[in-house]
């Protein structure tokens, strides 16, 4: 079950390209069936690393295509699985998903359209993950990312829910799950990705903001998502994402991070971990990838930082260079 303890300073792509592909072969473990409810985010991150790695076909296009439509429902929200709940979050893996292949008409739009309009609570612009109510900024960027990836931010209001991701701002210039919560770099991520997506980034304390952020890199070069707690790297992609957005990349040590995240990948069996020494797995795999991507990691191709998929599908939709700072 433990990685391997040997290192490498260069990106075994062949060996990630084949770890992600035997993900779907592994029918016969416990680790499958208890990770069902999160197949569809599996299948997105997944195919967004093959992408970024240039080995987008390692996937076969028919079968993703044809299990993301197994996932929606009538109401149009898809769920992480065939039969599991829709939820706001497997919406929009599937639209990234769908855009990634070029195959969006595959699905009914509108009535995705509809589905996540519907999840906006019209008094506090705020936005529920799905039927039951959790309100969280996590939703409000996965909203906005999903309509503005359909060309449909007119469904909802775009003001009302700018209004709701400001009340989630702190002293600290970062932004919280909720108004009053902590400011934490998933949350950052996701508010200031969804201001620069509604061309909202003034709203942004920047210069505050990139200092948080950049004093999350800790000595081994890792990023953390917190004060006090421990490197990881995911936050390689939320810390990097919104310094990206907010054009100040340059504020951390980049090779220190380039080596961080490369001493976390199992030399043998392909993936990365979040951090050296730990169980590889896909979630960490995309975003260690997309963020040497963000990097300028030789022979990887382009991340755009507001959506989390590679630029080329960006540049198709004509959505490039909408956020500027
Ligand atoms: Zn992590």
């Amino acid at each position: 079950m433990s990685s391997s303890t040997t290192t490498s300073n260069v990106l075994l792509i062949d060996l990630h390209v084949k770890y992600i592909q035997s993900l779907d072969k592994k029918r016969d473990t416990l680790e499958y069936w208890i990770t069902e409810h999160l197949r569809l985010a599996g299948v997105y991150w997944g195919l967004t690393a093959l992408d970024l790695m240039n080995h987008v076909d390692a996937l076969d296009r028919d079968d993703v295509i044809a299990y993301v439509k197994s996932c929606q429902w009538p109401n149009g929200g898809f769920s992480g699985h065939v039969n599991h709940d829709p939820h706001l979050l497997y919406t929009l893996y599937a639209v990234q998903i769908l855009l990634i292949e070029d195959a969006i008409d595959a699905v009914d739009v509108d009535k995705i359209v509809e589905y996540v309009s519907d999840l906006q609570d019209k008094e506090t612009g705020a936005f529920k993950g799905d039927e039951w109510g959790e309100i969280d900024t996590r939703f409000s960027y996965s909203a906005l990312s999903c309509l503005s990836l359909l060309k449909r931010l007119d469904a909802i209001d775009v003001p009302k829910a700018v209004e709701f991701i400001m009340k989630c701002k702190n002293f600290d210039g970062g932004f919280g799950s909720t108004p009053g919560a902590e400011s934490h770099a998933g949350q950052i991520f996701c508010c200031v990705g969804a201001l620069a997506i509604v061309n909202s980034l003034h709203l942004v304390d920047g210069d505050l903001l990139g200092w948080w952020l950049c004093e999350r890199q800790l000595k081994n070069g890792g990023l953390n998502g917190r004060p006090q707690k421990l490197e990881d790297v995911c936050y390689s992609w939320w810390v990097l994402s919104a310094l990206s957005i907010l054009g100040k990349l340059h504020w951390i040590n980049k090779e220190k991070l380039f080596e961080f995240v490369l001493s976390a990948q199992d030399t043998e069996s392909g993936g990365i971990a979040d951090r050296p020494g730990d169980m590889a797995d896909v979630f960490h795999t995309v975003f260690g990838v997309a963020g040497l991507s963000l990097l300028g990691y030789p022979g990887l191709k382009l991340v755009d930082p507001v959506y989390c998929l590679p630029k080329h599908v960006i540049q198709r939709r004509g959505l490039a260079e909408r956020y500027k700072v």
